[in-house]
Order: C-alpha cells, then structure tokens, then sequence
C-alpha cells in the first residue's frame, strides 16, 4: 500500500471513533458524532496532519429510516458493500472475546485532499474466515444488540485497533479517543506497559461529547469479566472504571493526559459531573469546503479565494455584493425545495419563509417545542408564510425520540391549512447539506445543558443560514442577539425553575417569530442579508474544523 513507507519514520495521531461519517454510501454513522470524526479527517488532510483514523466496519449500517403515513419509525437493514469503496489489507490481528481468539482485519479507506494531504481510516471487520458465526457479526451493526454485544464491538475498537495499528507499522505519537467507546484502548496500552498508568495516560487524548449518562457507556463488571477476561488485573480495572459498573467516560478520564469538553459550557458541566478531573475545552467545528453548497462555493472562490484553506478569511465576507449573497441562498434554497417536493409532494414554495430542524430525534432535542402551542404558532404565520422541514432517525429503542417523530405529523395534519409541515425520511449526510444551505433560518431548541455542542448550526452559518437558537452548546458561544442569530430563552447561567425557564423559551421562540424574524425576513431585505453575511463572517470563520484541529494539534496532540 502507498504510504507504508511514510508510516513508519513519521509520528502519528491515532483517531478512533465508533462513528464515521465519510458518505452516505458507507452507513458508519448515526449522527453528530460520526460526522465529526469525518470533518476532523478532512482537516487533517487538508492541514498535513499526521493522522490515521480507526472505526469499525458495520456492515449492516445503522438502519435506514421509513416512516408510515402517522409518523410511525420503521427500521429497515441497511447494508452496504466496502468492496466498493476500499481496499481490504491481508493483515490480520486476534483478540480474545470470552476465552476465544477472534480474527480482525481491516478495511483502509485514504481520504485525499485536493491541497495533497491524505489520511488512510481503518474500518475493523470481524467477519473474517475462521471466525464463530457469532463473531463475524461483531462489527455488523451500529449501535445494535445487547449490552455484550456493545461490549464486544468496543473490545474490537479498542483492542484491535491497537493491534492493528501495530501491525500495520504505524508509528503512534499519541492516541485520541473520540467518546469513552474507544476506551479499551488505554487497557491495552497499559497490558503493554507494565501496567504504568501515567505512562499510558501520556499518550492518550480523550474528547467527551455529551453530558448525558444515559448516552455514556456503563457495562455490568460481571459480563466484562466474562467477554474481556483479565487483560489487566480486573482490581485495576475497577479502580481505573469505577466501582460498580465499568464507566467507559471514567475509564477514558483516568487513562488520559488531556481531556476536554467540545465547548465553554460543556466543559463546565463535565467537571460539574467529574469534579477531581481537569477539563479543557475545544469548542467543535465543521469541514468548511464539504458544507458549503455549491453556490456559495462559487461565490466564496470569486471573492475571497483561499478560504477553502483558511476559512478564517470568510471573516472578508462584507467584500461580496448583497445581491450575490441574495441569489446564491435562492439557488440553494429552489435546489432544496425542488429536492423536498420531489420526495414528499410538500407542494412547498420558493418565497416563503422557510424554517428548518434536523437532527437525531431523541428527547432533549425536543422537536416539537415549536408545537407546544398551535393557536400562537398560527397567530405568528399570520405575519407572512412559513414553512417547515423537519428530519431525523430516532434509536430504535428510543421510544421517546420515536414519540416526538409521531407527534411532528400529528401536528402537520392540524397545521394543514395554515402553515406547510414536510418530514423528511432517512436524515443523511446529502440531506443534511441540502437542508442547511436551502432554508431561510435554522432552528435548534435542545433543552439545556444537554447540547455539548451540536454541529449543524455551523453548517447552516457557513451558508448564511441564520440560526435561531436555544442557548446551549456551541451557540452560546457564537450568538450575538440580532447579528448573527436569535436566542431562544434565557442565558444559560440565569437560575430559574424548569416552568419559568420553559415559559422564556416560548415567549422568545413565538414572540421573536412573529414580531422579529418573519417581518424581517419579508420587510427588511437588506437587514436579513446582513445577518447572513455576519452568520458567515463571525461564525462559518470561526466554527470551523480548521480552527479545531489547529487546537488539539498545539493543545493536546504536540
Ligand atoms: C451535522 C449532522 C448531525 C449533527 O446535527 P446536530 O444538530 O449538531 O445534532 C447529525 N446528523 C447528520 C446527518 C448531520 O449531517
């Protein structure tokens, strides 16, 4: 393979990650996470970093979302084929999954850049010959199966990558672990050296994603001790993961020389979770080429050429014509509702004042805050048209993600005749580009502090898409009330009940929907484009995946 050479004499970062969201051709994804994963490798490349990724291979993808005419979630498989899309290397290394050696290779997929930089992502795959039935289905499905069978997949991650890497010669200055998944990776560096904890720890990197526990991996000591066996004395383990189930985010903690939240406020409320750890913060950014749309693309490499290196010149954006600005949005926005249109016969049109929310549906996102009352939703449409598209999967045994998908047509069948409601199938990542550059203004109500950071808003600013937001996550960072955006609700540190804060947040997203954004959006034409074009100068600049990796490499990776 090209590169084997270079891979021995140069230093690089190892990049795991349970998720990887290259294309939507390879079903390695559910969400944010993998997304992220992929904008990092893209930076990477771009950006000479040396850096090598590992993920598993999931063969059978993470499902592929239909919905009935009621708004009911139906997983259908959603298998896809690496063959088609990389090279399948002979190397092959073993780990032992209850008491068995299970074969792992890997599939090496080479992100290029167009500025000449690349980073080969090794995909695991357990579905080697000689391997139990059982065990070639390890790495088949994402976030699928039991409790043991989650287990299993991190031991492949973790572990096998380890070996992996190893095998294949890769010289390793440091490992970065992308969310406590890949944590078994730390055990296995610390099997390798003596059991030298601050040895291990200066080698690993850990980035937490989200404050939620319910999202962070806890295993049963007993089923570990079954699957993993002693790779290390298990009295290590629990001193190292926690004393009562193994805390895969705890685990990452102690076994990591930097750790850091993926904004301000996030890192604040992970220390308030771990108080005896120390917490940086490197706020998330998106690959600013591979969200720009085509239009602005264009409009970006006329006026402001070399952003696609360094994004921080779109800060220049007051350079390009309003009027340019204007038809690049409108081409995006007709591509979009053409492309909506075509696939649910929304019968959506080109002037109105389009809003748009996509993401996983799970409960604090709360999709359908902007429901929560019709009669001021109706009142607030009455000031000009609006409309909505809505998208995105909930987590098979996310019963809650699955209400609100249900409610979200419920509430299109009582809007029918006053506000147009779209629900788009199967959220993916071409659908993701098309909804944040085609909309008129981005719409994001997670309930606090939950949002560790959330990505698409960047998305939408890179193409002036204005955001209209809760103050959570990485907005909280960016807003700048009637500049680059609008706040839903109060500011994050103001000390107030559920109830009062709840109230605030409808007074805000009804009151400056009805009285601020639509008289904008049909009044004050020139006013709206400032906006767009501040989303781009002080955000897209900014909120970029350049900037990030620019920061674990000076902050955590050197
Ligand atoms: C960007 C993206 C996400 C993340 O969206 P958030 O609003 O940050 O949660 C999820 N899914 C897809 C397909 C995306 O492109």
């Amino acid at each position: 393979m090209a590169g084997r050479e270079e891979n021995l004499s140069r230093e690089k970062i190892a990049y795991f990650s349970m998720e990887m969201a290259l294309s939507d051709d390879m079903h390695t994804f559910s969400g944010g996470l993998g997304v992220l994963a992929a904008d990092a490798v893209r930076s990477s490349a771009d950006l000479n970093i040396p850096l090598v990724a590992v993920t598993l291979v999931s063969k059978m993808g993470y499902f592929r979302q239909e919905l009935t005419e009621d708004g009911v979630q139906i997983e259908r498989p959603d298998e896809w084929d690496p063959s088609r899309f990389m090279q399948r290397l002979n190397d092959e290394v073993t780990v032992q999954i209850e008491g068995r050696d299970v074969r792992v290779r890997a599939w090496v997929y080479v992100v290029e850049s167009p500025m000449g930089g690349t980073v080969p992502v090794y995909f695991l795959d357990t579905d080697v010959d000689g391997n139990a039935p059982g065990d070639k289905e390890i790495t088949s499905y994402l976030y699928g199966g039991d409790e043991a069978y989650r287990i299993k997949q991190e031991i492949v991650l973790g572990i096998g990558g380890v070996r992996m890497l190893e095998k294949l010669g890769v010289n390793i200055r440091k490992y970065h672990m992308n969310e406590g998944h890949s944590a078994f990776l730390a055990v296995e560096l610390l099997r390798r050296h003596e059991l030298d904890v601050d040895s291990v720890r200066r080698m690993c990197v850990f980035t937490t994603h989200t404050p939620l526990e319910s999202a962070q991996d806890k295993f049963n000591y007993n089923l570990v001790r079954e699957i993993l066996g002693e790779l290390i004395p298990f009295e290590l383990l629990q001193r190292l993961g926690g004393r009562d189930s193994l805390n895969m985010t705890l685990l990452a903690l102690n076994l990591s020389h930097y750790v850091n939240g993926v904004g301000k406020k996030h890192k604040l409320v992970s220390k308030e979770k771990f108080p005896s750890y120390e917490f940086h913060a490197i706020t998330n950014g998106i690959h600013s080429y591979t969200w720009t749309c085509e239009s602005f693309r264009r409009l970006y490499d006329k006026y402001i050429p070399g952003w696609v290196q360094e994004p921080e010149l779109l800060m220049r954006v007051d350079i390009i014509p309003d009027n340019e600005v204007w038809q690049a949005h409108q081409e995006a926005k007709e591509g979009l509702i053409d492309y909506v249109n075509s696939l649910a016969g929304a019968g959506l049109d080109y002037e109105s004042l389009t809003i748009g929310f996509a993401r996983r549906a799970t409960e604090y996102k709360r999709h359908t805050m902007l429901f929560s009352d019709l009669e001021r939703l109706k009142k607030a449409a009455r000031r000009g048209n609006i409309q909505l598209i809505f998208a995105g999967k909930a987590h098979p045994k996310d019963y809650g993600g699955k209400m609100l998908i249900k409610q979200i047509f419920d509430a299109k069948r009582i809007l029918k005749d006053y506000v147009k409601v779209v629900y788009l199938e199967n959220y993916g990542l071409n659908m993701a580009a098309k909804l944040v550059s085609g909309v008129d203004v981005w719409l994001n109500t997670p309930s606090p502090p939950n949002e560790a950071s959330g990505t698409s808003g960047m998305k939408a600013a890179h193409n002036g898409v204005i955001n209209f937001s809760v103050l959570d996550g990485w907005w909280i960072e960016g807003w700048i009330e009637g500049v680059t955006g609008w706040a839903i609700g109060p500011e994050p540190d103001a000390n107030l009940s559920p109830e009062e804060r709840l109230a605030r947040e409808l007074d805000d997203l009804y009151g400056k929907l009805e009285y601020v954004v639509i008289p904008l959006y049909y009044k004050n034409r020139v006013e709206w484009i400032t906006m767009m074009k501040n989303s781009i100068g002080k955000l897209a600049s900014y909120f970029n995946s350049h900037r990030m990796m620019f920061r674990y490499l000076t902050q955590a990776y050197l």
